[in-house]
C-alpha cells in the first residue's frame, strides 16, 4: 500500500517567479535606501544574474540558493566598493518576501485531506520555509536542497526521505512539476511519480511519470486506482 507522499514546492503548490519577482525588487528598493551604489550599478534582474556567475566559481555551492543570493549580494557590493556590507539583512528582505507565496486553490484542501490518511512532506530545490508559508501543520517533515547538501534529481534527498518515512520506495508516491527534478529523480529513487502539469507542456522526453495529472484535485483519484492496483495484486 501507499504509505506517504512527497511534494516539490515551487511550482508544484504556488507559481514561485511571481514571489522572486517580487522579493527582488523589494530587495532592490532595499538597497537604494541603504547601499545606492549597488542599485545604481545593478538592476533586481542584474543581481539576480551574478548568481549565476557564482555558480562558475563555486559550482560546490550550486544546490543552496540561500548562499547563492548571500554570494552574489557580496559580489554587487564589492564592484560597488562597499567594504562593509549587511547581507544578512539584505537576504532577510528577500526571504521573507520570497516565502509571500499565493498557495494555487487546489494545493491546502488536496493536501489536508491526503495528511488524515498518508505521512506527507516536502522535498525542495529551493529555500522556501514551510512555517512561514504555513504549511507545517500538513508535512510531517520538510527537506531541502541546503540541508541534505544535494538537490534533485540526484538521490541524497529522496534516500533521505525514504530512510525518515521508514517506508519502501514503492511504497511513496513523488509529486512535482520538474520533468527533471522531480519525475526523473522520483523515478530513479525507485518512488512513484505524478508530474504536476499545470500548463498543458510537452513531456520533453525521457520516460514519463507513473501518472499526469493538472491539477493536484486529480491527485485523490490517481491514488485510489493504484490502491486498487495494490489490493487486486495481493487478492488470493
Ligand atoms: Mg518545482
Amino acid at each position: 500500500m501507499i504509505k506517504a507522499i512527497t511534494f516539490d514546492l515551487d511550482d508544484t503548490l504556488w507559481d514561485v517567479w511571481p514571489v522572486v519577482v517580487r522579493a527582488e525588487q523589494l530587495l532592490h528598493d532595499w538597497l537604494a535606501a541603504r547601499y545606492p551604489r549597488i542599485s545604481e550599478q545593478f538592476t533586481a534582474l542584474e543581481l539576480r544574474d551574478l548568481s549565476e556567475e557564482v555558480v562558475v566559481a563555486r559550482p560546490e555551492i550550486a544546490h543552496d540558493r540561500t548562499l547563492l543570493r548571500k554570494e552574489a549580494l557580496w559580489l554587487a557590493a564589492r564592484r560597488a566598493d562597499y567594504v562593509e556590507f549587511d547581507v544578512e539583512t539584505a537576504f532577510e528582505v528577500f526571504y521573507v518576501a520570497r516565502n509571500a507565496v499565493e498557495l494555487f486553490a487546489d494545493a491546502r484542501p488536496t493536501l489536508e485531506r491526503l495528511a488524515r490518511r498518508y505521512t506527507l512532506a516536502s522535498l525542495s530545490n529551493g529555500n522556501a520555509d514551510v512555517r512561514l508559508i504555513g504549511l507545517d501543520d500538513v508535512f510531517s517533515f520538510s527537506l531541502n536542497a541546503i540541508e541534505v547538501g544535494a538537490a534533485k534529481p540526484d538521490p541524497p534527498i529522496f534516500a533521505a526521505a525514504r530512510q525518515r518515512l521508514a517506508a519502501r520506495p514503492e511504497q511513496i508516491v513523488h509529486v512535482g512539476d520538474d520533468p527533471e527534478h522531480d519525475v526523473r529523480g522520483g523515478r530513479e529513487a525507485g518512488f512513484r511519480t505524478v508530474w504536476v502539469n499545470r500548463t498543458g507542456r510537452v513531456w520533453p522526453g525521457g520516460p514519463r511519470a507513473d501518472a499526469e495529472i493538472v491539477s493536484l484535485a486529480e491527485l485523490e483519484a490517481v491514488l485510489a486506482v493504484w490502491e486498487l492496483d495494490f489490493l487486486s495484486a495481493s487478492a488470493p
